[in-house]
């Protein structure tokens, strides 16, 4: 009940703020532009959460600030209130100057009206319960497999998977615990084991065959692609956690190239930085920005629907290294974009950092061997093949 009334107090409060007749001298102004960024915070009594907004607008970023929102799992709104500013909003904001008791400036939100949405970055799943996947250690474990490829001179490509790699970690680190971790090389095949394997498949762009399955062989036109095994038990509170990771690039159907170097003869060369870096994506939890043909309906980070790759001209899903396609010798998927980094530093923010990095065990007998029963309670899907299709320039 106190809450009840402290709440209602707020509500009236607000509502004074939308009578035109205001008593002392603000500068109220109008402010259109994209939403950028949100952090919520309480104020230093404690008693009021507020979320500041970095506004992107034609004349360059404007931080405004609004009361409500969430912070350690505490949320706050006031009813009715104007809608609260999340990242990936097109806006229009009925704002003013005003300053606190210490004489600060705020620029404060009173009204919102949300004009569009930008694209945003898209997550991998869902389960069938609907939750996206996730890693649950603070790092994932990567091994290299230890043939390597042929097709490039000497060990080159081990130098430039480690560049893949620390292309993630440093662009991540400032707002993001996720750290790829690279384990010793060694000969391994791709497979439910715990073990996240980068396999170069320079002959045969097939999964093996085993004792009771055929090989999977996969689409000549993706150059690289990624199987995660995950839990899907919506009993489970691992619903949607990854426990294995495989990469694997093409090097029969491309020639697989280290920075233009190649002895592979096939005329779409596939460089590894490039297919690589965007792979990774896929292991940490990523999908494609847009919907290539056959892709079903799908919604991004933000809760809009994804748009279809040919109807987009955004260069925010043209231009990010977890792109659908890549051209014959392309590079620069090598580089990460703003949106690729904002994926990760959104699905494992460093406050969220659970502080352990371990590889994924052999918790609960599940994964470990395919003789032992599987608790009903963690049942594992094998699936999504997420890859890198060519779009070969003619
Ligand atoms: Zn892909």
């Amino acid at each position: 009940m106190i809450a009840l009334t402290k709440m209602r107090a707020v509500v009236r409060v607000l509502c004074l703020l939308l009578v035109p007749t205001v008593a002392h001298a603000e500068r109220r102004m109008t402010i259109v532009g994209d939403v950028m960024d949100t952090r919520a915070r309480w104020t230093a009594d404690g008693t009021r959460i507020i979320t500041e907004a970095t506004i992107q607008t034609p004349d360059g970023d404007v931080v405004v600030s609004q009361l409500g929102g969430s912070v350690g799992g505490l949320g706050m709104r006031t009813f009715p209130g104007p809608e609260l500013l999340q990242r990936g909003m097109q806006v229009s904001l009925d704002a003013r100057a005003d300053h606190d008791l210490s004489q600060r400036e705020h620029i404060s939100v009173d009204g919102v009206r949300v004009t569009g949405a930008l694209p945003g970055f898209v997550r991998t799943g869902p389960t069938e319960a609907g939750k996206y996947l996730f890693w649950e250690s603070g790092c994932v474990f990567v091994t290299v497999d230890i043939a390597g490829t042929n097709q490039v001179n000497g060990d080159n490509e081990f130098d430039t998977v480690d560049a893949a790699i620390a292309e993630w970690n440093t662009n991540v680190a400032s707002c993001s615990f996720m750290q790829l971790q690279q384990t010793a090389r060694l000969a391994s095949e791709v497979g439910r084991d715990n073990r996240n394997l980068i396999k170069f498949r320079d002959t045969s762009w097939c999964r093996p065959a085993t004792k009771d399955d055929p090989a999977r062989c996969y689409s000549p036109s993706a150059a690289g692609i990624t199987t995660a095994v995950f839990v899907d038990d919506a009993t489970s509170d691992r619903d949607g956690e990854i426990v294995d990771a495989d990469i694997e690039l093409n090097g029969a159907d491309f020639a697989i190239t280290n920075d233009g170097q190649t002895s592979g003869t096939s005329s779409c060369r596939s460089e590894i930085s490039n297919t690589l870096t965007h792979e990774l994506g896929h292991l940490l939890g990523l999908e494609h920005p847009c919907l290539a043909g056959g892709d079903p309906p799908r919604e991004d980070g933000d809760g809009n629907p994804v748009p279809a790759c040919s109807e987009t001209t955004d260069p925010e899903i043209l231009e990010a290294t977890m792109y659908n396609f890549q051209d014959c010798g392309e590079t620069k998927k090598a580089s990460l974009s703003p949106d690729d980094i904002d994926a990760i530093c959104q699905i494992y923010p460093t406050e969220q950092d659970p502080g352990v990095c371990a590889p994924v065990g052999k918790e609960d007998g599940c994964c470990s061997s395919s003789s032992s029963p599987v608790p009903s309670t963690l049942l594992l899907a094998l699936g999504l093949l997420f890859g890198l299709g060519a779009r070969r320039r003619r």
